[in-house]
This record gives C-alpha cells, structure tokens and sequence, in this order.
C-alpha cells in the first residue's frame, strides 16, 4: 500500500470541505486522514497509488460553492503496511499561512428552510449558520479557521450542537459559528439612549412594529450596523436623511425576495444571480418608474441599489415586514461602519430611534459590497463584506509585500508569493475613524496571514494619510504613481505580463509633474510606464478641494480655452457674480491654489456645470453621475471635435474645439441630453482613434470614470469592432478601491 500526500488550496476552510474528503475515502475504501493547515487542507491517502486520480478527480467534481479548489499537489509518496480507517483530525497551526480565509456568506436555503420550520429547535433562531453560509471573515480572529479563533469562543456548544459539530456526516460539522437558542448569542432591543428593553424574539418582532410605524432603527448584522427604515415611507426616509446629513447620495433598499426586487428595478438574469450569490452584494439596477418606493430613497435618479437579505436577523425582519427597507450603512459620512453596540449607541445618537444588537462579537468592519452587472459580468464597485478577503493570484511570484492603498476609498494589501489578499473597503481617510480602521486593517492582515513585509508600497501622493502613516512608522516606501496603479491593477486582475495600452481616466491622482493627473494615456508594463499622451488641460482654481465644485472646473476650462473672454464668458456661461468671477480669474493668473490638472473626471464636472446639471456636488462623483444620467443613449449624435496636438512627443487630446462647439450648442438652446450624449461620445473617440492608432497592444481601461456604464459598454463595444482586445476592472473595483492591488503588481517585478 502507498502513502500519498495532497495538498489542497483554494476555498477549502469552513465550508464543508474535510467532510466531502471523509466521504469520497470512505466510499474508496482508501484509509488515511484529513486536517486543516494554515496553507490549506491537507489528505493522507492510504490504498493503492493508481487511486489517487480517482480520489482527486472525484474531489474536483463533488466540490460546489462556497467550496472551490484552486490546486491540487501530490507531495510525497512512501510505503506501508498498516491499514487505517480514514478520518479528521484536528486543525494543525504549522506550515505556511496562505490559506484563504473565507469571507461572510449569505444564509443558505437549508438553514433558511429551518429558519422558518416550527418543528426546528433553530425555529426564529437569529444565528443560524452551518458550514454553507454565515459570518466567517467578520468573526475569525487568527488561523487556521477554528472556533477558538472566533468571537464564538466565549459561547460553549450544548450537547445537541456539539453533536452536530462532531459529526462528519452532519450539514453543520466543524461549522465553526454552531449554535442555538440554549448555547448561542441572543439579540437585544436597545432604546435610543441604549438602555435595555427586551430581548429574544420579542425584540424582533418589537423592531417589526416599530419599522412599520417608520421608525429608524440600527441593526447589528453581519460586518456591522445598517440603518434601516420603510422605504416606502417618505417621512421616515427624509428624516433618516435629515439626521444622517446625507442629503442626496442615493441609499440602498434592503428587499424580502427577488420578487420584490423586480417590482422596483429592471432585473435580468445576471443580475438576479448576482442578488442571489452568497457574497449577498448591493446590486445596482434600473429603477422601474412605477416603482413603490420613496422618491428620497434615490433622488433623481435612474438606478437603485437593492440586496436580498443576508443574515437570519434581515430574514425575520424582511419576512415578517413584507416591505422593502432602507439599509443604510451605520455610519456618518465616510466613516467605517460601527461594529460594536456601545460604539452604535455613541456615534448613532440622534440618527436612531431604536437599537436592535447582539452579543456575538464582530472582529472588524466590513460594510456592505456594491456591484453591477457590465457587460454581461460582475463589476465591483466596493469590495468588502461577501468578497474580502478571498485572494486573487497574481500572475508573478514574489517577496512579501505591503500596499497602503490611495486615500480615497482606500484598501490596503497584502502579497504572499503569487496571491495578494486585499483588505475591504475602508472608506475615505479624512477621518480618525477610517484612519484608525485603516492602521488595524494593515495590522489585521500581517497577523492573520503571519507575514510581516519589509517592503511597503505607497501612492506618490506626499500627504495623503497613508504616505503620512508610512513615514510614522519610520517606513520609507516605494512611491507608485497613481495611475500607473490604476491599469496594473488590470493587469494584475487580468495575468496580463507584457504591454498595454492604458487609459487611466479618474478623478486626481498626484502626476509626476506635480500637476493632478485623471485624463491619462499610459504605454504600461507591469513596473514601468510612459505616459505618452493625456487630456488638455485647465488650472483649477481651489485645487483638489474643487473637486465637490463642478462650477470651478468649468471655470477653469473655459479661462484656458478663452482667456481673452474672461471673465466675462464665466459671467454668462456660469451664473457667477463678478466679485466672484474676478476672485477665480486673480487665483488662477497669480497661481494660488490653482494647480494644473488633465483630469476626465474633471471634465465630467466642467461640461456638468456648463448644462447646468450640476453646480456644487453632493457626493464624490455626483457630477459625473448626473451627465451620465442626463443622457439620452438613444439620441442619434455626433462626437464633438477635438485636436490631436503632440506636445514634447506627448499628445495631448484638445479639447477646446469641443468647448466651443458645446458653448455653441448651449447658445441654440441644445438640450442637455444631447450635449451630454455627445460629450461621453466624444471620450469614446478619443479612446478608440488612440487604439486604432496602437495597433496590436491589448487595452486596459483603469479609473472611476469607467463606473461610467454608458462610458465603459460604448467604449469596449466600439474597440471590439475594431478587433482590439480590451481589459477592465471586474472582481476590483476600477475606482480607487483598485489602487492597493495595482501597486502590489508594480512593485512585484523588482528585485528585492
Ligand atoms: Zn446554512
Ligand atoms: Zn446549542
Ligand atoms: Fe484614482
């Protein structure tokens, strides 16, 4: 008989892995054992050697989600007469720690069938969870993934779940998060002030009246507190505006079923399964314009934001309300979402009526993902609870490696060998709060991964939290340009190794000129770049703190354009008073806080302003989605001119020939739907006449401004005509979120 050694990487931790090996052994008749490692699972196979393909083959066809294989080694063979029966044994901490720890899944069917069962002992049992579904990456606080290594570790396991815990054959065998209404976390029902008020399942049905009546209560789920409130209610969803600060960036409705979810919004297929995976993400979709739902909800706007329930608390909830929910991050502004209930009742005073929390302890924040369907795939658009930390491979080997990520919609990461775990969305680092989530995040993944990298990578922004941070820890870290960021991050995604054609098109980044970049055209391999040609430019009076001032890009674009107009042209164009017109032209000509910037997504904001769609923006790209609206796709028109000019062998993409012939549109009346049809048309141009001139480099196409779905479709429809291959951002966010995994890849092509 032979010994034989497999490891197993891939998502094989908590999801019903070892008891799928035990069976397969079993009805084999092959002896030996399985364990978990830190860099995996690991089978001892005893039978006859010509066994083990059948036992790998058939591994790889029984394995179904969440469960996934992503290799398979044979490590060593050796001989032995000692028969043994096949079994599990307990998790051993050795070997290398680049397991993928499994993110938080959705509530699968069977336990949702049991949720909902009156026979069941886990009847209206909040936390009900087995091995398919529930919290994983929200309570694990080391690894291997075992229970003492969760929050679950202060609630001991009663007979019964200890049974199923114990047993191979069980749906609930080493689920780690195992409990029940005798051994498990209970909810509770708080009062504004945080005083107790009930628990149990009174307090369920308690936060279903007082939802009903349209009160604002904060929820304990998953990755954190959400604000919920009837979404048909238009009281309780102003005033959930009202104390939240929050007055237009639409909120995410919280659905009972897919059912619900079509009679609000547009769903296809793909968006139906993107809904229903267990990753449970906000999906984007088409707002119905019968749709019963408040106005408030997503104020002029044509999408809508929906998420199935997730957690058996959202369950109860949504099953027993029957009404569509606001579910709103637990937060102010930009902040990471509360995790814990003390923190909630401090930092939500005043924004909820009611507190429905429990005691099952949540490791860090992890707020809800947010997704569409692109081109008939799933595009992220914020990476957090359901996808962190699931590992990508990178398409290189190389030495450990730290990114601190950008400051906006920052991420950090962490590189092992030929994977890169990136953290979830930690949100903008202009608070503590986000600053405070950011430094435990760098320090959460070098503990639970176990490596400690001396090489950190930053963006080349001098000033933004993370350089700051960096330099406090008396770390000098690689600089990686911003945009060059952007499109490894694609190439990166994608295994691309050799030379593309990037457009790097976004908000700001810091250039190497010092001027803002956004408007890039980068000839990119992996650790270089050349920036061979970019948007024309414009001074931006105010500097990046224009950026919620659409009004002043306009002026700033219009100044470079026509400067022997100034300032009269803004006068007329803008609506500014003259005090204010002759403030912006004095900054710009003196060169006070009026830097040079080739951004698109600044762009977007001077043709917003000039149509009057958008003057001061709410949101971070408020005005960019506000022209994406505007347009009318069905509209039969034209580009706008504009000149291709080298400039020092750089081209520069003029645009004031298009100015003008928008300021002459504006001066016939042309209504905005047509100009904004044809200023996305004109971006289109630019990036399929540079492609075609580029014969024979694959496209990657990088940045916020491809969130842009009239943008992004029309572009990669128009190059695949012209026979170019196309790249873009899919499982990473193609905003900044992306950043951290882009400057993992530029750095992991040097020597160390
Ligand atoms: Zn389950
Ligand atoms: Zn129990
Ligand atoms: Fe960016």
């Amino acid at each position: 008989m032979q010994v034989m050694e497999l490891l197993l990487n891939g998502a094989v931790q908590g999801v019903g892995f070892r008891p799928l090996v035990y069976r397969v052994a079993h009805q084999m008749g092959l002896g030996g054992a399985v364990w978990n490692e830190p860099g995996g699972v690991r089978v001892r196979l005893v039978g006859p050697a010509h066994r083990v393909a059948e036992f790998s083959a058939r591994l790889r066809a029984e394995c179904a989600p969440p469960a996934r294989i992503d290799s398979l080694r044979t490590l060593s063979i050796a001989t032995t007469d000692h028969a043994e029966p096949f079994r599990i044994v307990e998790s051993m901490a050795r070997g290398t720690r680049d397991a993928l720890v499994m993110p938080d899944l959705a509530t699968c069917p069977a336990c949702l069938r049991e949720l909902f069962d009156p026979r069941n002992r886990r009847f209206r049992y909040p936390f009900i969870n087995c091995t398919h579904c529930g919290p994983r990456f929200s309570i694990i606080t080391g690894i291997p993934y075992d229970r003492p290594q969760t929050t679950m570790s202060a609630f001991t396991l009663c007979a019964e779940c200890k049974a199923e815990y114990e047993n191979p054959e069980d749906r609930r065998f080493h689920a780690q998060p195992n409990a029940c209404p005798q051994c498990g976390p209970q909810v509770e029902l708080l009062d504004a002030q945080g005083a107790r008020l009930g628990g149990r399942d009174w307090a369920i049905r308690q936060a279903v009246i007082h939802l009903r009546e349209g009160k604002i209560v904060a929820v304990k789920g998953i990755g954190g507190f959400h604000l919920l409130c009837n979404a048909r209610n238009a009281e309780a969803v102003a005033e959930l505006r009202r104390r939240k600060q929050r007055e237009e960036k639409p909120l995410a409705v919280m659905v009972p079923d897919l059912e619900t979810a079509a009679r609000l919004a547009e769903v296809s297929r793909d968006e139906e399964d993107l809904l229903a995976t267990p990753a449970a993400p906000i999906v984007l979709l088409r707002k119905r314009r019968d749709a019963d739902i408040a106005e408030a909800v997503a104020p002029n706007n044509p999408y809508i934001g929906l998420v199935l329930p997730y957690s058996p608390i959202h369950h109860l909830l949504l099953r027993a309300l029957e009404l569509p929910l606001v579910a709103t991050s637990g937060n102010l502004s930009d902040e990471p979402i509360c995790i814990d209930e003390r923190d909630a009742v401090r930092r939500l005073a005043g924004v909820a009526d009611l507190f429905l929390v429990h005691n099952r302890p949540i490791v860090r924040p992890l707020d809800d993902s947010v997704a569409r369907i692109a081109l008939g795939k799933p595009m992220l658009l914020r990476r957090a609870r359901g996808y962190a930390p699931l590992a990508l491979p990178l398409p290189v080997e190389t030495q450990p490696l730290l990114a601190l990520g950008p400051h906006l919609k920052n991420t950090v990461a962490l590189a092992i060998r030929d994977r890169v775990v990136i953290s979830q969305h930690l949100g903008d680092l202009d608070t503590l709060e986000s600053r405070n989530a950011f430094e435990q995040s760098l320090a959460d993944l070098q503990t639970l991964y176990g490596e400690r990298p001396n090489v950190w990578l930053a963006d080349n922004h001098p000033d933004y939290a993370s350089s700051l941070f960096a330099r406090g820890q008396g770390h000098d870290p690689i600089r990686v340009q911003h945009h060059h960021a952007h499109i490894a991050a694609v190439m990166a995604e994608h295994g691309l190794n050799d030379t593309v054609l990037g457009f790097a098109w976004d908000g700001t980044g810091l250039g190497e000129d010092g001027t803002l970049w956004g408007g890039e055209l980068l000839r990119a391999t992996r650790d270089r770049y050349i920036r061979i040609g970019h948007l024309s430019g414009f001074h931006l009076p105010g500097g990046e703190s224009a950026i919620r001032k659409p009004i002043m890009a306009a002026f700033g674009a219009l100044h470079a354009a026509f400067p022997e107009q100034m300032p009269a042209l803004a006068i007329e164009r803008l609506g500014l008073d003259r005090e204010t017109a002759h403030n912006l032209q004095t900054m710009i000509e003196k060169k006070i806080n009026s830097p040079f910037t080739t951004s698109a997504g600044r762009w977007f904001d001077v043709v917003a302003a000039l149509c009057g769609i958008c003057r001061e923006s709410r949101y971070e790209g408020m005005a960019a989605q506000r022209l994406e609206h505007a347009m009318d796709a069905n509209l039969f028109a034209w580009p706008y001119p504009f000149d291709i000019s080298p400039v020092e062998g750089v081209i520069v993409y003029e645009l004031k020939p298009m100015l003008n012939a928008l300021l002459a549109d504006l001066a016939a009346g042309v209504p905005p739907a047509r100009i904004a049809t044809r200023f996305h048309l004109t971006l289109v141009d630019i990036i399929v006449r540079t492609a075609d001139a580029h014969q024979g480099l694959p496209i990657a196409l990088g940045g916020g401004c491809f969130q842009n779905q009239f943008l992004l479709d029309t572009a990669v429809a128009r190059l695949r005509e012209a026979d170019h291959t196309v790249y873009w951002p899919q499982r990473v966010p193609p905003n900044d979120g992306g950043i951290s995994l882009g400057q993992i890849f530029v750095a992991a092509g040097r020597k160390p």
